[in-house]
């Protein structure tokens, strides 16, 4: 089956020089693609922009048009790091619609699984309010697509970004329809993600917060993702599965402590594709979020393409090899979140 890509060049424009969320990362995940001749092996899924009924699902009308209005005055910040540029906006709304667009394809079957290769990224939008670099919440507004204009009524959210989805989780958590499960360093920006944050009223038990201390890497990853993420989702039969894909999580990240390599991320992409084929007839989406060291995240998504594809032959390239320092065993915290969710079979 194919895998589609989402990519448009208005996601460049949203760009402020020195920032860390910057055009340079998608150019260098085109760039390290292209080298390595996946582009060619992908469908091309095009991107249009947002409608305002899809984005009014969960965000607020007067936000959009605080967004809107920035953006048309010449820019600014909507918090301390979270720029607007005169592009943003119709880049924003071009990210959010090339994950929808993504998600399309997939539910329509003309692709088997896609990645959105869209900026700015989304997952710490809140409804009223941008921050953490994010303006629409992209993963947040393909999920309410997906539950209300598609034949699907249980839709598993997989954030791996280092930072927790905090915007995500605040749109889902009272929403037994959504299962958002998150990895993150913590404590650590944006401050939410605590494992005790399980859901509120009908949603409870459908947040799964998976806080990590520094220093957990590939083994820590693979553990978690078979003693509590597969329990979990298993349990969620989820008919689509949508991956808040940060990148940050690196050994050599500058924004974290997290010690993950590029092949602990294809390794994650692995874990992702079998509950997709085993749960949902394969349909996967990922959207990017964070990673800010550019080789390991182009040559992240250069391995994870090639999970997608399912292409058995694919040899790992990871130019920037494993950590260099021991992982942080994370015994204690897999206990307690499996504990706390009833994983204990
Ligand atoms: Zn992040």
């Amino acid at each position: 089956m194919a895998s589609g890509y989402v990519y448009h060049p208005i996601y460049l424009e949203h760009d402020l020089r020195g920032h860390p969320e910057n055009q340079q990362r998608l150019k260098t995940i085109l760039r390290v693609l292209d080298r390595h001749g996946m582009l060619p092996r992908l469908v091309p899924i095009e991107a249009e922009p947002i409608s305002a009924e899809r984005l009014e699902r969960v965000h607020t009308p007067r936000y959009i048009a605080q967004v809107q209005r920035v953006a048309q005055q010449g820019g600014g910040h909507l918090d301390a790091d979270t720029y607007v540029r005169p592009a943003s906006y119709d880049a924003a709304l071009m990210a959010a619609g090339g994950l929808v667009e993504a998600t399309r394809a997939v539910l329509d079957g003309e692709v088997g699984n896609a990645f959105a290769l869209v900026r700015p990224p989304g997952h710490h939008a809140l409804a009223g309010r941008g921050m953490g670099f994010c303006l629409f919440n992209n993963v947040a507004i393909a999920a309410r697509y997906a539950l209300a204009e598609r034949d699907v009524e249980r839709v598993l959210i997989v954030d791996f970004d280092v930072h927790h989805g905090n915007g995500t989780q605040d749109e889902f958590e009272a929403d037994p329809a959504v299962m958002y499960v998150s990895t993150h360093q913590y404590p650590h920006y944006p401050g939410t993600g605590h494992w005790r944050e399980t859901g509120t009223g009908e949603g409870q038990g459908s947040l799964v917060n998976v806080p990590l201390p520094g220093g957990v890497g590939d083994e820590g990853f693979a553990r978690i993702f078979d003693e509590v993420i597969g329990p979990a989702a298993w349990r969620f039969q989820p008919q689509l599965i949508l991956v808040s894909a940060g990148y940050d999580a690196h050994w050599d990240d500058p924004l974290a402590y997290l010690q993950l390599s590029v092949g602990g991320y294809a390794a994650i992409a692995r874990a992702l594709y079998n509950l997709a084929a085993e749960l949902c007839q394969g349909r996967l989406v990922f959207t990017l979020e964070g990673g800010y060291h550019l080789e390991a995240l182009g040559y992240s998504i250069l391995n994870t393409f090639a999970v997608l594809l399912g292409d058995e032959a694919w040899e790992l390239v990871d130019p920037l090899g494993p950590s260099p320092r021991g992982e942080r065993p994370i015994d204690d915290v897999i206990a307690q979140v499996r504990q706390i969710h009833n994983l204990s079979h």
